[in-house]
């Protein structure tokens, strides 16, 4: 640390940067204690099926409640989560946590759980999807997985060959925010994914862009060749809705229909569509 240096130190000195910077490591120094102090929280969005007319599950939002900076938004943590790696001890406590509270809603409600590709390429990842699945009781076919294309990214072969393993548990694997990385159409050549998550960026002009609507367009039908559903992010206005409608799109997710909320939230939700949770089960601790 620079402290009593001459002032030519600092003639390169670039205020903003350092700020980030500083702000970066702060924030890493501050997520390893997170994890232990309990400072994590899950919430939940729910994903409504327009074919069905009604909700079929929810995704897993990772949210941070920093005890002086308030909530911390995980566009901005996971990255550094992941760049020091915590990201895979965050994830396995996601996994557990969304698995055992997911376990308590009707048996027809699907859990979707992000997973980073640090996550999902470090080598005990399958282990701790079978463990999350036994502890929780939760039936595998009502867990879906959210990975992205970066995870193709160092060489497919070892990739496939762990979604191979991963769909024999029974679980769901969808491909997130698709059309925003390194897209190839490989991969959905490669692997018979359940679900491509197409992302806000292309849902959000859908209504007024014609290109945007085909994009959207294409990959509801390109889907539909794969027999893979589609599931619309950010979906905020009726317009929006209608135009995913016409296009096929199975289910959306998005602010119209729900914001993420917490688990009370989401237990409110459940009964005032007349569907109960089970029962409080006793939570379940991580052994380490
Ligand atoms: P994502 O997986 O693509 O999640 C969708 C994001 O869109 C969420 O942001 C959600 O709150 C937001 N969203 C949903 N509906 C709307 C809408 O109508 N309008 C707008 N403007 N936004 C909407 P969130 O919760 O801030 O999460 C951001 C990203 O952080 C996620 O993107 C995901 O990549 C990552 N993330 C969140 N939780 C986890 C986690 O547990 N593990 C990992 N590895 N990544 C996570
Ligand atoms: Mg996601
Ligand atoms: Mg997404
Ligand atoms: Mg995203």
């Amino acid at each position: 640390r620079a402290k009593q240096d001459g002032r030519g130190v600092f003639r390169f000195f670039e205020p903003g940067l350092d700020a980030a910077a500083r702000r970066r490591r702060q924030i890493e120094l501050d997520l390893r204690e997170a994890l232990h102090k309990g400072q994590f929280r899950l919430d939940y969005q729910p994903i409504f099926d327009l074919k069905a007319d009604r909700i079929c599950g929810f995704e897993a939002l990772m949210r941070w409640d920093h005890p002086t900076r308030g909530l911390v938004s995980p566009v901005e943590f996971i990255p550094v989560a992941e760049e020091s790696g915590l990201i895979v001890a965050m994830g396995e406590w996601a996994l557990h946590e969304a698995c055992r509270e997911a376990q308590r809603w009707p048996e027809d409600m699907r859990i979707a759980v992000n997973v980073s590709a640090i996550q999902f390429r470090n080598s005990g990842f399958a282990n701790i999807v079978v463990q999350a699945l036994s502890r929780s009781g939760l039936d595998p076919r009502r867990l879906e997985i959210e990975i992205t294309e970066s995870v193709f990214l160092e060489g497919s072969g070892p990739t496939l060959d762990l979604l191979h393993r991963l769909r024999a548990l029974g679980i769901r694997i969808a491909l997130d925010d698709f059309g925003t990385g390194y897209s190839s159409l490989s991969y959905l050549r490669s692997f018979p994914f359940d679900k491509i998550k197409i992302d806000r960026s292309f849902v959000a002009p859908i209504a007024g862009d014609a290109s945007a609507a085909a994009i959207v367009r294409a990959i509801v039908d390109l889907a539909g060749a794969f027999h893979m559903e589609t599931t619309a992010e950010g979906v905020e206005d009726p317009e929006q809705l209608a135009a995913l409608r016409s296009q096929g799109c199975s289910s959306i997710q998005g602010y119209l229909f729900s914001r993420p909320l917490t688990v009370e939230g989401v237990r409110k939700l459940l009964q005032d569509q007349g569907m109960k949770r089970t029962p409080e089960l006793d939570p379940v601790p991580i052994e380490r």
